[in-house]
Parts: structure tokens; sequence; C-alpha cells
């Protein structure tokens, strides 16, 4: 069967990657959490002491930083494992003061369209279906309201042990990198044209992945 590539844009805690992951699964697809790689860049240039706005030192940092992305949805910076240290929301919002460095996205993007060149991938973020994968053949702009958010990422940071704030301070700073994700000017977070969205405030998991598989499955058989 064809494969194609899926991509998902959306706002901070809708779903994305919940909703990429099962599909992935559903599909026999590769999930691609492009966020993660912002996050692990943050993370490093957190540790090596470089400003989060200093464009050229955590681009010459990435120069030599290798982040891999498992299938099994592992996280390895420099071959350490940090799948959970870039979960906290110090570093959320650290992540989106780099992702606001043009040459940071350049040299992320370049290394997101490598991977994604054989096709069979579900790749989330915010920019995936108006910059990195332009030509995918499904986008999804998945959204859910503030309050949604905020209480579906407290409940995953205490059912994976993150450490956690409570849900309004979550839901003040997930608002906080909206306004940045969608009024930044490299890249900033908007629906493409020929993306079909999705508000999943009062949706469960399940009907979610039914729907997007719905959207799918036609364009595998052509
Ligand atoms: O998706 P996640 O919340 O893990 O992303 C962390 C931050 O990385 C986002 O707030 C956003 O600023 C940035 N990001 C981005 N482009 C992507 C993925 C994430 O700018 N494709």
């Amino acid at each position: 069967m064809k494969k194609i590539n899926i991509a998902i844009d959306g706002p901070s805690a809708a779903g994305k990657s919940t909703i990429a992951k099962r599909l992935a699964t559903k599909l026999n697809y590769v999930h691609l959490d492009t966020g993660a790689m912002y996050r692990s860049t943050a993370l490093k240039a957190t540790r090596n002491g470089i400003a989060l706005d200093d464009e050229k030192g955590v681009c010459e940092m990435l120069a030599n930083t290798e982040i891999i992305l498992t299938p099994e949805g592992k996280v390895f910076l420099d071959g350490e494992d940090v799948s959970t240290a870039i979960r906290t929301d110090d570093i959320s919002m650290a992540a989106s003061a780099v992702s606001k460095l043009k040459n940071v996205r350049a040299d992320l993007v370049k290394r997101q369209q490598q991977m994604a060149k054989a096709g069979g991938f579900i790749m989330d973020g915010r920019d995936i279906g108006t910059v990195v994968l332009k030509d995918a053949e499904l986008k999804i702009f998945m959204t859910a309201s503030a309050e949604a958010r905020a209480k579906r990422r407290y409940d995953q940071n205490i059912a994976q042990g993150i450490p956690t704030s409570d849900i309004e301070t979550i839901a003040e700073e997930i608002r906080k990198r909206d306004y940045d994700d969608t009024h930044r000017a490299e890249s900033p977070l908007r629906k493409a044209d020929d993306a079909v969205e999705i508000d999943t405030s009062d949706m469960t998991i399940e009907e979610v992945v039914n729907c997007v598989y719905q959207l799918v499955m036609p364009l595998l058989e052509v």
C-alpha cells in the first residue's frame, strides 16, 4: 500500500503527539515529534549556559549536536536519554524561546525534511503543513480550548511522574506559548490553507484517532 506523509499542527497540548503516536501504530507509520527537537535544543543550551536568544551561540551548539527520535518515542540528545528531562514546564518555555530563532529553525527543519523523505511519517509540530512538509498528502490542524489542554497536560504530567504546576498555571503558560507561537516572525503557527481543522475539546482520544483515520484511508487507496 502507498506510504503517505501526514502533517499534524496545532497549539501546545492539543493532543497532537498522542494522536500521532496512536495513528502511527495503527498504520505502521513512524511518528516524528518535532517539538522534542526544539525541547532538546533548549535543554542543551540551558545546560551549557547559552542564552536562549543567542542565535549564533545556539546554532554553533547545534552544529555539534545529535538528536535522535526513536520509533518507540524515546529522545536521545548526544547519546543521553532525555525523554523525561525535556518535558518540564521550564523546558517548554525555553523551547518556545529557541524556536523563534531563524537559523535554529532552518537547521531543525532540514533534519526533519531529510528524515521524512522515505514517506510513511506522521510529523507533529507548528509548521509542518506550512513549511516542513508543504506537500504532505494529509494536513491536520488540531485545536482545543486552553482549559481542556491544561487539564490534559496536567493529567499527563501526573501519570508520567513529571514535576508539574497546578492547572491554572499550566493554562497561563499555554496561553503565553500560544501567543508567542502565533505571533513570532519566523514560521508562526497557522493553519495551512489545505489543512483539515479538528477541535478536540470534547472528543476522546479514540474519537480523534478514528476521525483522522477516516481521512487517511481514502488517500491510501488511490
Ligand atoms: O510541541 P511541543 O509543545 O513539544 O513544542 C515545544 C515548543 O517548540 C513549542 O511551544 C514551539 O514553540 C516549538 N515548536 C516549533 N515548531 C515545531 C515544534 C515545536 O516552533 N515544529
